[in-house]
């Protein structure tokens, strides 16, 4: 018998879960995004989780595990064609540090977890003469630390290829917000302001917009919304496609895509909502910082496009999945902060394994959805 089930949230979480699902011939996969606010669309790109210093081992061993998962996936998803390099390119990492010996200890740091990780790759601290050689533009005087495992995508494009393929094998999308999820007899009700729909399970991927659709339900979660913008710059006819990822000290890392265009971002805004306006002082400030840092050839160059997203956190940046408790046939990810893209395509496979009831990859113990998602209460009245 066919299996319906509906896809909340079309981020990298959700259109990686929905492309795995539309895989099954006796799966229907029906995929709702409102598609505002979205932090995938929004990322900055980066794919080097390795060298953080974040003491939290259950956070490393899912970015871990969603960074090397990256390039099998894209291989299953081409399905034999090259992965395209406007999606995801594996172009190396450099890391700055403003002291000598931070990156001797970052190196030996990256050596010991290559242990367990060699998609890290090469790792080496180059010089600013070796920089150069990588980055032309580089006018710093600093070294930095190379790991050439570190790779960058392009979120907008990747999600835009995972539910090009999941139409192809049959799943519908429908672009409108869903306001309201109800249990019912048999699997669950999900409404549109158009619409209600019978669905026999639901994947909600809806990072920080979660608590709209579960708080009326009577539960409590733990989530907060960040707001993060960064700036596009256009260098001219500089040939940028094959740079790697930059991140000098501080907030504001650097991301060469195509043709000349840098990323630059992005910021941590705590106290914004899901307010999405642009600061552009905020962001201009943000380049020069990147000038003084890296490059005096980001002061002539343009700021041609910026972007805003939400990124989602619980209160100790853990970030978790799994079914929604005390509500049959619905499973949830949420709080993937600022790695999201890093591990959502894996943590999309995973929700889409429960949702067909087979076994995770990683131990669901270790992201605890029931303690970031609390019943607290009967529904409230819903009009
Ligand atoms: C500026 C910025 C830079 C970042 N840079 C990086 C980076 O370099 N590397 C990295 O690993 N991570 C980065 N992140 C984090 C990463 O982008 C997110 O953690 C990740 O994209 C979250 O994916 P998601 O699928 O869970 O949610 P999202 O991509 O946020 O998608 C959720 C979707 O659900 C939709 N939605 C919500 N409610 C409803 C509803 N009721 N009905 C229908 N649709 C709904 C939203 O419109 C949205 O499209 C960055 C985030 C930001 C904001």
């Amino acid at each position: 018998m066919t299996k319906k089930i509906a896809i909340v949230g079309a981020g990298v979480v959700g259109a990686s879960a929905a492309y795995y699902l539309s895989k099954e011939k006796d799966i229907e996969v029906t995929i709702f995004d409102e598609g505002i606010g979205q932090g995938t669309s929004a990322a900055a790109g980066i794919i080097s989780p390795w060298l953080s210093r974040r003491r939290n081992q259950k956070w490393y061993r899912m970015v871990k595990a969603g960074a090397a998962f990256y390039p099998e996936f894209l291989s299953e998803v081409m399905d034999g064609e090259p992965i395209p390099k406007t999606v995801y390119s594996k172009v190396g990492t450099l890391l700055f540090k403003s002291k000598y010996r931070h990156l001797e200890e970052l190196l030996e740091i990256g050596r010991k977890r290559r242990e367990e990780a060699p998609e890290i790759g090469d790792l080496q601290i180059l010089s600013p003469e070796e920089i150069k050689l990588k980055v032309p533009i580089y006018t710093g005087e600093l070294s930095a630390l190379w790991a050439s495992g570190g790779a960058k995508v392009d979120g907008k494009e990747l999600v835009n290829l995972l539910i090009e393929k999941a139409t192809q094998n049959g799943a519908t999308f429908i672009q409108e917000r869903v306001e309201n999820l109800k249990p019912a007899s048999s699997g669950v009700t999900i409404s549109t302001v158009q619409t209600a729909y019978a669905f026999d399970s639901i994947v909600l991927a809806v990072a920080a917009w979660l608590p709209t659709l579960l708080e009326p339900l009577g539960y409590e979660l733990d989530l907060r919304p960040q707001k993060g913008q960064l700036a596009i710059l256009q260098l001219q006819n500089t040939p940028t496609a094959a740079w790697p990822v930059i991140m000098p000290e501080g907030e504001s890392d650097i991301i060469p895509f195509e043709d000349g265009r840098i990323v630059i971002g992005a910021t941590h805004e705590n106290d914004k909502g899901f307010d999405l306006e642009i600061d552009s002082s905020l962001l201009a400030s943000m380049v020069e910082d990147s000038a003084a840092q890296f490059s005096t050839h980001f002061e002539q160059a343009t700021i041609v496009d910026y972007r805003s997203g939400t990124r989602a956190y619980t209160s100790d940046f853990s970030p978790y999945y799994g079914p929604v408790p005390s509500l049959p046939n619905v499973y949830a990810a949420s709080g993937l902060g600022s790695t999201g893209l890093t591990a959502g395509p894996l943590v999309g496979k995973e929700l889409a394994l429960l949702a067909m009831d087979q076994e995770t990859q990683l131990p669901l113990s270790d992201y605890p959805i029931e303690h970031y998602i609390k019943k607290i209460n009967g529904s409230k009245k819903q009009d």
